[in-house]
This record gives C-alpha cells, sequence and structure tokens, in this order.
C-alpha cells in the first residue's frame, strides 16, 4: 500500500484518519488484543495462541482469513488496516460461524402467529416511539411472508424484548458504548426469539446513530431463524447498515432468506427489494461515473465503487458511507478541474461535493442555465479539449462554459450529429487521458474526441479488475 502514487495515498487519507501510517507489526501489538476477542467472540475461536504471526496451523491466523472471507476483504491471514476498520464497526452480538448464507427450515418458529412483549424502555427515547420502532421492524418481515405479529403485555410470549447493559446472565455480555449494539436468539422455547438491546448505546428514532428500526429489524431477523449474510447490502449483514431509516426497503437477498423459511406473503403483489450489485457482473450498467482527485468513483444504485486507474484494486462502499448527505441512485457526476469539485445530479437538484466534504442542501440546475423542462440530466463530464462541460439530456446535449459559467449558445445540439457513432441515451461518461468514455448499458464506448470516433467498445466494467 505504500508504494501507491502519492494521488491515492492523499484520497485515502481523507478517509483513514484513524489510522496514521502504522507498519504491520504496529498493528499488531495495538490491535492484536482486540481482534482476539473479535475472533473468539464471532468466530468461535478457542485458544489463546500468539497473535498474528503467520504459522501453520496457528488458530488466530485460520480464524482471521475465515473473517476476512466473511466480509470479503482481501483474505491476507494478517491484521491489516481493512480488517481493523471492519472489526471496529459497530454490529450485531451475533456469531457470523456456521451456516451463513443457508437456512435451516427446523430453526424457523413452527407456526406464522408470533408474539412478543416489550419488558422495559429505554430511557434514550419516548416509549410511543419505542413502540412504533419494534413495531415497524416486525411489519418488515410479516410484509414479506405470511407471519404475523401480535404484542402481548403479560404471560408467555415468544419474542421477549429487553434493553439491558454489561452481563445480563445469558453467558453474552454487552460491551458498553459501540462495539455490540444487540444480540437476539434463534427461535425456540425459553430464551429462544428473545432480543436483547445494549442500553449502554444512545438508541434513536432518527437518521442519528444508532436508529432503534434499523437495529431491531436486523435482530428480528435472527428472532425469527436468520442468520448473518456476506451480501454487504443485506439487512443481515453483520455491521450497522449504512442507509437511511426513512426510505429503507428490505433488500432482496432477507426477502429470499426469510421466504425460505416461511414461504411467501399473500399480497397477490409480491413484494421485491433491492440488490447488491456485484462488480464483475457482465450485465452491470452504471448511474453515474466521474473522476475524483485521480481515482475514479463508478455509482450503482446505493452504492459506488472506487478504484484507482493504474491499481485496479476497487472497493465497494455505500454512496453515504462516503457523502452522507447524497441520494441513492443518482443520475450523473463530473468533475469540475478548476474549483476541484464534483457537482452530482439528481432529478432537478444537484450537490457539490469537495473531496470527500460537501456543500450543505443542494441546488436547482435551472441555476446553471438549463430550462425549466430539463427533468433529469443523463450523464455529465467536463472534457478538458475542449474546455467545456457536456451535460447529456435524452438525444440532446448541452455545453457549459466553466470559466463564463454559463451554457453556450446554440445549445442543446444532438448527440448523433456531433458524435458520431454515439445512440442516445447515454448513461454515464467521464473523461480521462485525453480520451472521452461514455457508458451505455453494459457497454463502454471509448471516444476520441479528436477525430469524432469509437476507438474501441469496451465492457461497463472494465475498470474495475474483472
Ligand atoms: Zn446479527
Ligand atoms: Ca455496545
Amino acid at each position: 500500500m505504500y508504494s501507491l502514487p502519492a494521488l491515492l495515498l492523499l484520497a485515502w487519507a481523507a478517509l483513514s484518519a484513524a489510522f496514521p501510517a502504522t507498519s504491520q507489526e504496529d498493528l499488531e501489538v495495538t490491535y492484536g488484543k482486540m481482534a482476539q476477542k473479535y475472533l473468539e467472540r464471532f468466530y468461535d475461536l478457542k485458544t489463546n495462541g500468539p497473535v498474528g504471526r503467520s504459522k501453520t496451523n496457528n488458530p488466530f491466523v485460520k480464524k482471521l482469513e475465515e473473517m476476512q472471507k466473511f466480509f470479503g476483504l482481501e483474505v491476507t491471514g494478517k491484521l491489516d488496516q481493512k480488517t481493523v476498520q471492519m472489526m471496529e464497526k459497530p454490529r450485531c452480538g451475533v456469531h457470523d460461524i456456521g451456516e451463513y448464507n443457508t437456512v435451516d427450515k427446523r430453526a424457523a418458529w413452527q407456526k406464522t402467529d408470533i408474539t412478543y412483549k416489550i419488558v422495559n424502555f429505554t430511557p434514550d427515547m419516548a416509549q410511543a416511539d419505542v413502540e412504533f420502532s419494534i413495531k415497524r421492524a416486525f411489519k418488515v418481515w410479516s410484509d414479506v411472508t405470511p407471519l404475523t405479529f401480535t404484542r402481548v403485555y403479560e404471560g408467555d410470549c415468544d419474542i421477549e424484548i429487553q434493553f439491558v447493559e454489561g452481563d445480563h446472565s445469558d453467558n453474552s455480555p454487552f460491551d458498553g458504548p459501540d462495539g455490540i449494539l444487540a444480540h437476539a436468539f434463534q427461535p425456540g422455547p425459553g430464551i429462544g426469539g428473545d432480543t436483547h438491546f445494549d442500553d449502554a448505546e444512545r438508541f434513536t428514532k432518527n437518521s442519528q446513530q444508532y436508529n432503534l428500526f434499523l437495529v431491531a429489524a436486523h435482530e428480528f431477523g435472527h428472532a425469527l431463524g436468520l442468520h448473518h449474510s456476506t451480501d454487504e447490502g443485506a439487512l443481515m449483514y453483520p455491521t450497522y447498515p449504512i442507509t437511511d431509516p426513512y426510505l429503507f426497503q428490505l433488500p432482496q437477498d432477507d426477502i429470499d432468506a426469510i421466504q425460505s423459511l416461511y414461504g411467501k406473503s399473500s399480497n397477490p403483489v409480491q413484494p421485491t427489494g433491492p440488490t447488491t450489485p456485484s462488480k464483475c457482473d457482465p450485465n452491470l450498467a452504471f448511474d453515474a461515473v466521474t473522476t475524483l482527485r485521480g481515482e475514479l468513483f463508478f455509482f450503482v444504485k446505493r452504492f459506488v465503487m472506487r478504484v484507482h486507474p493504474r491499481v485496479g484494486e476497487s472497493d465497494m462502499l455505500f454512496i453515504q458511507a462516503l457523502w452522507p448527505s447524497l441520494p441513492n441512485d443518482v443520475d450523473a457526476i463530473y468533475e469540475n478541474p478548476y474549483t476541484g469539485e464534483n457537482l452530482v445530479f439528481k432529478g432537478k437538484r444537484y450537490w457539490t461535493l469537495n473531496g470527500f466534504d460537501m456543500s450543505q442542501g443542494s441546488k436547482s440546475i435551472t441555476d446553471l442555465g438549463f430550462p425549466k423542462n430539463v427533468k433529469k440530466i443523463d450523464a455529465a463530464v467536463h472534457v478538458e479539449d475542449l474546455g467545456k462541460t457536456l451535460f447529456f439530456v435524452g438525444n440532446k446535449y448541452y455545453s457549459y462554459d466553466e470559466d463564463r459559467q454559463a451554457m453556450d449558445a446554440g445549445y442543446p445540439k444532438f448527440i448523433a450529429k456531433n458524435f458520431p457513432g454515439m445512440r442516445p441515451t447515454i448513461d454515464a461518461a467521464f473523461y480521462y487521458g485525453g480520451l472521452l468514455y461514455f457508458f451505455q448499458d453494459n457497454i463502454q464506448y471509448e471516444y476520441n474526441v479528436q477525430n469524432k470516433r469509437i476507438q474501441q467498445v469496451l465492457k461497463s466494467n472494465s475498470w474495475l479488475g474483472c
């Protein structure tokens, strides 16, 4: 990592301020104990063997590799920065071992009418807000299955809900603020199905951490018999989800898992949910693509794939993990080399990014000179050879002069006329190394602006090391 070009390191530093340049040995010294505890807790590491040293049959290394595989990290068997960062993320207290990504019907409730009881409340929130969050979390699962959830106030029930701290007599003590947020037990009698929230956390009803509805919806997945998923977009992924609680939709991975236990809902319109893109999917299509301070960013749905063009190792992240105020499913983005800013478009609004910071709020695209009838921009790109920013809208494009901060006269013009060979509509575009790259579904066109020719047709994900 330390031999990467300076540009990448600079950009990367913005995200890794918590990790000053440390050697492998330093990481092991600083985080070895933490990693040992993490692997004992979530990967059933049994012995107190030597930490981090690569020896054959070292149980620590084996479990570390298992953990790296689960989270889709590079399997190094070493305590590298990305692994430490993953271990430090707030998460569920249920382990990741065993039958993940599979379901065992014997682990399910053998009925569809489930009862629950709220034993006590957290002081963090009004009681009515706790009740609403819990109810909404159950509805996530009842919407896609024949399950019903009925609250009881006394007597026996299936799912007992409690807010507790530290050791609470179930052999799985909580750990104070952050770290483990909650845990739940598989269906069964007694403690089976019961769900505990770590009251050392501050739970909220809004998008501040930790939103009770999101944590509860995940835990109830366990209380209904689900294991953790390795799909990083799934609700049943072990770490606290990066998603707007108000806009939450149950991902398809979770729908498939719960329906394999309980069957489909009786709703005539079967619900579907968002799927997680895979960078090497031959059908991958992008919403928007841009350069950003030497790196390339490919936006797709809720995610952004980030790659250094000369290194080729790509990361997929939630858009909001980098820019918390950006929406999902953006339309277009471009980098303005004069200001160092990136403008992100969705519908009739745009947002301004300054590296990994962003300005407050959004602005109307009419401020840039677009006529009122333009409802969305398909693609945007600044072409240094022309000194212009091009905006593609349907079968036409606009030219914007960054010096004058105004649209050029005589536009929009037809794409087909001035970009021979290109057909509308354009999904995304970026400019790199003197060439324009246009994206259309799963195809990418390398376009030479000088001689107005397509000089190569590529797969959309050719930059992602596929
Ligand atoms: Zn969990
Ligand atoms: Ca905790």
